[in-house]
């Protein structure tokens, strides 16, 4: 079986699929490994690194493609500058694409994909269930963003983060405030912890508290009393659920309070599915002190606070918001290089001696397999479409020698 690794075409993408270590491994393995040439340059890897690791180089994408059974991608297919028609209509028929596929906007190379009876698997549809934590790439970019956050934060804020004891005085530690913490929270807790701000962060999953503590950060906490008293605010798997109206109301106030203490908010707050929750507003942007910085992890998905336009840096009232999208590409290194290996770790989970054999009663295949046998599995938001979710289990566990 070959894995074919193509050179990434969006615009100020620098990530590359698989990287020399881990292409070494899958070589090991017994599978062969093509790389397009120059793939791995803007994250530090020349073609000869791939070639010491025991793969080939494609010269171009047309010859890739024709060459992989397995397309090993970080970006969802489109429209191909230079090989003459859409990366969707570039690979063989009844390939294998694993990537990242951003169902929400790629409705057409989708149906591509499923025309060409390619069987695409969506990174950021693995279930992020224990079993699947090593394939769990949208933790892994998340962890590269929470840490670029409070960097970005850091340098856009005119103020020192650590407390300094200077012959010029005391300096007073930087205040940052972070919304959500999860997996971008944590690391930028961690980040801003390190670099010596004073930091609290708010969650409405109360479990997280000791996690936030254990970072040197102190934990907000949302304590309703009366209307809703008791109700948990986790919902299904953990996650947290919408709030009510009410709810929502209350924790708008708590956050106030600490959003006009802060010199830096850092929100990542979301809800699995659905557009980001609206945390700060306009107000509270007007109470911060001049000179305050926002940065908005969530401005791809409709932005946690409401003046955050995504992809730009807005100032409003004194303040910078800071909307950056696509995180990841800034730290191509590390963040191809923790790709990779959660690839690597999908690819060891469908290929069993050297064959792909999908069983769809497995919940990882079965969540992220996005089109198989010529048809679409899920629709736009990710949903498995009814067909695919009533399949019978006998037509769905085959063993497809590739
Ligand atoms: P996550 O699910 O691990 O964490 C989100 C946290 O938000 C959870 O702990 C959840 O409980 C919390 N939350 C939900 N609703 C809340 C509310 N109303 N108030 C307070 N907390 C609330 O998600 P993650 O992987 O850490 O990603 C966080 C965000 O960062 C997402 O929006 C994601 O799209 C974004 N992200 C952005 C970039 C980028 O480059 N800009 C890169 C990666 C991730």
């Amino acid at each position: 079986m070959r894995i074919g690794v193509p050179l990434e075409i969006a615009p100020g993408e620098t990530r590359v699929a698989l990287v020399p270590e881990v292409a070494a491994r899958l070589v090991k393995a017994g599978l062969e490994v093509v790389v397009e040439s120059h793939a791995g340059e803007r994250a530090g890897h020349a073609d000869a690194a791939y070639v010491a690791a025991g793969a080939a180089i494609a010269a171009g994408a047309r010859e890739l493609y024709a060459a992989a059974d397995f397309v090993l991608k970080v970006r969802e297919p489109l429209p191909h500058p230079t090989a003459g028609g859409h990366e969707a209509d570039l690979p063989r028929e009844g390939a294998v694409w694993i990537g990242f596929l951003a169902p929400a906007k790629s409705a057409e190379a989708i149906d591509k994909l499923a025309a060409r009876r390619v069987t695409a698997f969506a990174m950021e549809l693995i279930p992020r269930i224990t079993r699947a934590q090593a394939m769990d790439a949208l933790s892994s970019m998340s962890t590269v963003a929470g840490y670029k956050a409070a960097l970005l934060g850091a340098t856009a804020l005119g103020k020192f983060f650590p407390l300094l004891m200077t012959a010029a005085g005391t300096i007073a530690p930087a205040r940052v405030f972070v919304l959500g913490a999860g997996v971008a929270g944590l690391l930028a807790i961690a980040t801003a912890r390190r670099l010596g701000a004073v930091v609290e962060a708010f969650d409405v999953r109360p479990a997280v508290r000791e996690e936030v503590q254990s970072l040197g950060a102190a934990f907000v906490q949302l304590v309703l009393t009366g209307e809703g008293e008791g109700e948990s605010l986790v919902g299904a798997g953990g996650y947290a659920r919408e709030l009510s109206a009410d709810q929502e109301r209350r924790e708008r106030e708590l956050i106030h309070l600490h959003v006009k203490a802060a010199d830096v908010v850092i929100s990542t707050a979301m809800v699995p599915g659905r557009k980001a929750p609206v945390l700060v507003t306009e107000a509270m942007v007007k109470d911060m002190r001049t000179g305050s910085v926002i940065v908005d992890l969530a401005a791809e998905t409709g932005g946690n606070c409401e003046l955050t336009v995504p992809g730009e840096t807005v100032e409003r009232s004194g303040v910078q918001i800071l909307g950056p999208v696509n995180l990841a590409a800034s730290l191509p290194q590390h963040a191809s290089q923790m790709y990779a290996r959660n690839l690597m770790a999908l690819v060891n989970h469908l290929v069993k001696q050297g064959e792909l054999q999908l069983d769809f009663e497995d919940e990882i295949t079965r969540g992220a397999c996005v089109t198989h046998a010529g048809r679409r599995r899920v629709d736009a938001a990710g949903r498995m479409l009814p067909a695919a979710a009533s399949e019978p289990a006998a037509q769905s566990a085959p063993r497809v020698a590739v």
